[in-house]
């Protein structure tokens, strides 16, 4: 997301981690969506590559010996009166997970392994996979993430001329040589990077790269339809006002914009976010107590064991009426970004525990901006409604028993008028005249032998079976996008199309349309 122009040059915390020179060298975007914005997803890749630095980062030692001249440190070389007896011979210290920081460079390293011998150090970095089949057997990333660790310890005091890659899979170690050209090149990239941060504008996602499909953050970043969406002249999914309806389903699909309109020749690839299989764990059993074992969430009823599940299992802890959760399962559920949901005996939604707000306030800023801006909020307003619209044309198009003709071209007709309303209230409107139209329809949907009696949408209190379970299930959906909003760092009460009301999930309502 892009802050309005006028937004101030952001500040870049004055030390760059090394692991993001990794990251920059590989995707400009990538660090920016990260390390400036936040963001972090998991994939294979990620989850083998700290398993691989599982041993060194459970043997982090703090005891370095100091390079030689610092106070407490050895004698200088040159300082030395004689030349030391065999014995004498300081043997290679290796110290592990050592952190340390180069404020000329800019720079902060934890170093997995660090070789030292009597002033000379040699960083030792793990990677997980085996030994690229590239000139010097290595990558650029992974050749500048190491001199950059050499830097920092050249900051201090060390002498460092290069440093070893250790390809874990392989059991291999790579020399890589602290060349002037590379050095030239890592600090290079640091200047970008710390350029970069503070600009406050996304770099533009990589042109249909073979490192996308790869990469854990595909799913945050969406390449290929952000390409897209700043293509000149690239249309966005609407209607256009010559669209009739049509009998077959490619034109059924032309109709309602279905199909993705894009430039010619450009493509959308499939790209696969990672999936997560966690769910919502709900604990009803009134007197229940919730506490943590390990990596499993217990639920225990006067000491005996209700039910057992991996912390891993779980997405979201919903807790009804009098269901108590211990200390220890709380902090682990907030330090792994679960949060948890409270809600009153009945249901209702009174409360959300989770960890510390999500790192990326330019998307809240951007938030705040459109909400504050009544034309793009309208913008927002009618894809939203556009959107609905088009889905429930799509349910009865492929549901609806019995003729559907005339509900087609009513629904069609309101989501042309809808992607051009001119403002809210016209808008409100249209989407009331298109929920009336759907649910007319509604009971038609249902199969099977029993037969329902659906008098339209009807609520607070719904009157008849199949408006509860509508109520329900929007309920529930409600929850979910209002804990997803959050989680992701939005402000689920501020949205663009319902507007804000004391106590609605305005944006969680938005999406649900
Ligand atoms: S998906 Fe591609 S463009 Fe996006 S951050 Fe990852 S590597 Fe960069």
């Amino acid at each position: 997301m892009i802050l309005p122009a006028s937004a101030p040059a952001q500040e870049v915390p004055e030390l760059i981690p090394v692991r993001m020179l990794n990251e920059f060298a590989y995707c400009p975007r990538l660090v920016y969506l990260e390390w400036i914005q936040g963001e972090f997803a998991d994939n294979l890749d990620t989850l083998e590559g700290r398993f691989a630095h599982r041993r060194v980062d459970r043997a982090a030692t703090d005891e370095v010996p100091l390079p030689p001249g610092a106070e407490g440190g050895e004698a200088p070389a040159e300082v030395a009166e004689s030349e030391p007896a065999p014995s004498d011979v300081p043997e290679t210290i290796h110290t592990r997970s050592l952190m340390l920081s180069a404020p000329n460079e800019g720079l902060i390293a934890r170093i997995d392994v660090v070789d030292i011998n009597a002033g000379t150090a040699i960083p030792v970095d793990y990677k997980r996979g085996k030994v690229p089949d590239v000139p010097g057997n290595a990558w650029e990333p992974e050749q500048v993430q190491l001199c950059a660790q050499g830097l920092v310890l050249r900051e201090n005091g060390y002498q460092c001329e290069g440093g070893i890659l250790y390809y874990v899979e392989s059991r291999r170690r790579v020399s890589v040589p602290f060349t002037e050209e590379l050095i030239a090149r890592t600090r290079q990239l640091a200047a970008e990077l710390r350029l970069m941060g503070q600009a406050q504008v996304p770099p533009r996602p990589l042109d249909d790269s073979p490192k996308c499909p790869r990469c854990s953050l595909v799913g945050i970043c969406l390449p290929d339809e952000t390409r897209l969406l700043q293509i000149e002249g690239a249309e966005p999914d609407e209607l256009s006002d010559g669209d009739s309806l049509a009998s077959s389903t490619a034109q059924e699909e032309a109709a309602t914009g279905a199909a993705t309109r894009t430039p010619p020749g450009t493509k959308v690839r499939r790209l696969f976010a990672a999936r997560d299989d966690a769910q919502p764990l709900y604990v009803q059993e009134q007197g229940a107590m919730v506490g943590k074992s390990g990596q499993a969430l217990t639920i225990k009823k006067s000491g005996k064991m209700v039910a057992q599940v991996r912390l891993l299992d779980v997405s979201q802890v919903c807790l009804f009426g009098n269901v108590m959760i211990s200390p220890q399962a709380l902090r682990d559920l907030a330090g792994a970004g679960v949060p948890i949901c409270h809600f009153s005996y009945g249901g209702w939604f009174s409360a959300l525990t989770s960890g510390l707000i999500h790192k990326n306030v330019e998307l809240r800023q951007a938030q705040f901006a459109i909400a504050a801006d009544p034309m793009r909020s309208l913008e927002f307003g009618r894809q939203f409604v556009l959107g609905k619209i088009k889905n429930c044309r799509t349910l009865l198009r492929r549901n609806l028993q019995g003729d559907a003709t005339a509900v087609l071209r009513d629904l069609a007709d309101l989501a042309r008028r809808a992607a051009a309303a001119r403002d809210a209230g016209s808008l409100l409107g249209l989407e009331g005249m298109a929920a009336k139209a759907y649910f007319a329809g509604f009971a038609r949907l249902l199969k099977g032998d029993q037969v329902f009696e659906v008098e339209g949408r009807n609520r607070r209190p719904p009157r008849d079976p199949v408006n509860a379970l509508l109520s329900f299930v929007y309920a529930l959906l409600v929850k979910e996008l209002t804990i997803v909003l959050h989680s992701v760092g939005f402000d689920p009460m501020l949205g663009f199309y319902h507007r804000p009301r004391y106590g609605r999930p305005s944006l969680a309502l938005d999406l649900a349309e």
